[in-house]
């Protein structure tokens, strides 16, 4: 828990989210930005800032992700597919220091990303 941390805010009740659903480990909830017409942010209840200060033992976590992310998919019916995304570091972008998988979907996408 970092209190500095919007997303350890909202996994401590601190500060409200939209809620889709939560384990001992992992918590989803919607992008108060959204991107598409479905947003989620799939994250580790364990505050680790970046990919490259992932340890050995957080393999496990990750997987646990991207397991959510199917979970999540399911739950809102996204049956023709979605995007998973990790902003990491400066030149992605990333915004918040706290890991995240972003599923976006109920649009068509477009690649390469910007
Ligand atoms: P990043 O750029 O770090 O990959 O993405 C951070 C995401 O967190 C952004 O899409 C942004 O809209 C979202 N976000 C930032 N603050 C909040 C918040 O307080 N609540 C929710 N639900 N999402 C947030
Ligand atoms: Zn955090």
């Amino acid at each position: 828990m970092n209190s500095e941390c919007i997303f350890c805010r909202i996994i401590s009740r601190d500060i409200p989210a939209d809620l889709i659903f939560e384990t001992d480990s992992i918590i989803a909830f919607r992008d108060i930005n959204p991107k598409a017409p479905q947003h989620i942010l799939i994250v580790p209840k364990k505050h680790i800032d970046r990919i490259e200060n992932l340890d050995e033992n957080d393999h496990c976590l990750m997987g646990e992700l991207v397991y959510g992310a199917k979970l999540v998919a399911e739950k809102l019916r996204l049956d023709d597919g979605y995007r998973l995304i990790v902003n990491n570091g400066a030149d992605a972008g990333q915004e918040v220091e706290h890991i995240h998988l972003h599923l976006l979907g109920g649009r068509k996408m477009t690649w390469p990303p910007g």
